[in-house]
């Protein structure tokens, strides 16, 4: 049986980590507090349930987060407009905006990511972040998106090495498959990264040391695709009917956990593997931003001619 990649229990220590930071930081300059600005346009309930969550982590931790909730109505130069003045605002340091956006009125959600700040981009989704990971540019100056450094954790914490290592990232979105893929190859495993186009898919992921997934396909990796003693990441949340639940849902992977739990050596759990972890990514981005305010409040560096 595989060994269970336990997101909560280590998503709780980074968050009790990153409280004593933020302490520190108020202790270094009186009143000195990271601030997140999370940006919503409509009211889709499953984002209300998200931006609940981040709130609920920031507040434990000692960040200062704003909910700027706006109506459908807004047109995606008033989103830009919203999202400039937050740049501006030397009290937030980070912002995100929560996709997908729900506007009566077409809305480029590129157009909307590119207008936050590089430096504020803590779900490091605009294009310069993202081509500096692209490059292996992976430092204190480029955020990654949350998911990805979830997993890239989950990973590392398991004590196997991944140079060397073959992975497999099934999925190749922006927000999950891409930058994991890069994360992986930066981190010198050998990565192939499938998607609904790929052929022979089975037989790809049957070589993985390392398998990643992440394509809203519920409970699609079986057992028999895995290789013994893989390390299985399921990004999937996916709800599906069950009438023992109350709710009369359940949330399940886009891996078969009863299957690929038996071969597996270490498996994360749906829920409570990658989700916990996206959370507490995104407050150490927001910290690390805020830190680097600080560090430069702290020693300006003076430009006298
Ligand atoms: P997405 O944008 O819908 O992308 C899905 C990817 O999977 C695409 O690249 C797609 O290929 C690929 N795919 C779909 N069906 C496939 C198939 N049958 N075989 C092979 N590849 C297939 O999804 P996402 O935003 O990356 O999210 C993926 C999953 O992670 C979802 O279940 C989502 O809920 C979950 N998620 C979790 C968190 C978290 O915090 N835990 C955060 C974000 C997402 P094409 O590119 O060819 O279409």
């Amino acid at each position: 049986m595989a060994q269970i990649l336990d997101g909560k229990k280590l998503s709780a220590k980074i968050r009790t980590d990153l409280a004593r930071n933020v302490s520190e930081m108020g202790e270094k300059l009186d009143g000195f507090q990271p601030g997140l600005a999370i940006v919503q346009v409509g009211a889709r309930e499953d984002s209300n349930v998200y931006i609940r969550m981040k709130i609920k982590a920031a507040k434990e931790i000692g960040i200062a987060a704003n909910h700027f909730k706006l109506p459908r109505s807004t047109t995606e130069a008033e989103l830009v407009e919203k999202i400039e003045k937050l740049n501006y605002d030397s009290g937030v340091h980070g912002i995100i905006l929560q996709l997908p956006v729900e506007s009566d009125f077409p809305i480029d959600e590129d157009t909307a990511m590119n207008s936050i700040h590089p430096d504020k981009d803590v779900d490091g989704l605009h294009h310069f972040n993202a081509g500096k990971l692209s490059k292996g540019i992976i430092g204190d100056d480029t955020f990654v998106p949350c998911t990805p450094l979830g997993c890239l954790e989950l990973i590392k914490h398991t004590g196997v090495q991944i140079s060397g290592k073959r992975a497999v990232v099934i999925g190749r979105s922006r927000i999950v498959g891409s930058p994991i893929s890069e994360l992986l190859k930066w981190n010198n495993a050998t990565v192939t990264m499938c998607h609904s186009k790929t052929e022979n898919l089975q037989e790809i992921v049957s070589t993985a040391d390392i398998l990643v997934v992440a394509i809203r396909q519920p409970q699609m990796v079986k057992g028999e695709w895995v290789k013994h003693g893989a390390i299985v990441v399921d990004c999937g949340i996916n709800p599906i009917p069950d009438s023992t639940k109350k709710s009369g849902q359940a949330l399940v992977g886009d891996v078969c956990y009863s299957e690929v739990s038996k071969v597996a050596s270490w498996i994360t759990p749906v829920p409570g593997g990658v989700g916990p972890m996206t959370v507490a990514m995104l407050m150490r981005n927001t910290v690390h931003a805020a830190q680097k305010v600080l560090d430069k409040r702290l020693s300006p560096s003076w430009n006298i001619r």
